[in-house]
């Protein structure tokens, strides 16, 4: 199956409860070829109402502080652990999480990315370290069946208590590093 058929079957998925609360599902967005994937919690209420990951409050500081670490939307795939809207904007529940796994694992399996920033304890627990505290985590490289992972705040979080955001900074500055290690890498294997 390609991204598409997989954003077909996300988009026609019953699967949970969640579903039957939003308005509609918000499925991952950006290059398909990104070696860079992001992974948020789930959608918020602009979400639901756009169709789009990332793009109400949490979303504009993500883009504020990807584009001050010299990335271009353009040139990620972000995503969420759940596809649909919790009621009230709550934690999705691990049922929740269980049922709509499969699509993540799927889009993580279609993209290839070679670096994945888990925003959040939901992402970091989800995807490397189930239950692990994402205060004890952030900022440390883990990798898992060839892929990078960091774990870093979620700019929601950010967005509640500022004084986080100059360790996100610093995680996105190494994440830079790391992006533009491999783009080097890369180049030198194709010569
Ligand atoms: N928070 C998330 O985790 N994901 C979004 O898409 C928006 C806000």
């Amino acid at each position: 199956m390609n991204l598409q058929g997989l954003k077909e079957k996300s988009l026609a998925c019953r699967r949970c409860a969640l579903r039957s609360g939003a308005r509609q599902v918000v499925f991952g967005s950006g290059n398909p070829g990104a070696d860079l994937m992001l992974v948020g919690e789930g959608p918020g209420a602009r979400e639901d109402r756009l169709g789009q990951p990332f793009v109400g409050a949490a979303g504009r500081l993500l883009g504020q502080l990807l584009a001050a670490a010299g990335f271009r939307r353009d040139q990620i795939y972000i995503t969420n652990v759940v596809k649909c809207r919790p009621p009230g904007n709550r934690l999705p529940a691990p049922a929740e999480v269980a049922a709509c796994r499969p699509i993540l694992a799927a889009e993580i399996k279609l993209i290839q990315p070679r670096i994945v920033v888990c925003l959040g304890a939901l992402a970091t627990g989800t995807l490397i370290a189930p239950g692990a505290r994402i205060t004890r985590l952030r900022g440390r490289w883990i990798e898992k069946d060839g892929i990078r992972y960091l774990p870093t705040f979620h700019p929601a979080a950010l967005l509640r208590d500022a004084a986080k955001i100059p360790l996100v900074e610093e995680d996105f500055r190494r994440l830079r590093d790391a992006y533009l290690e491999l783009q080097t890498e890369q180049l030198t294997l194709t010569f």
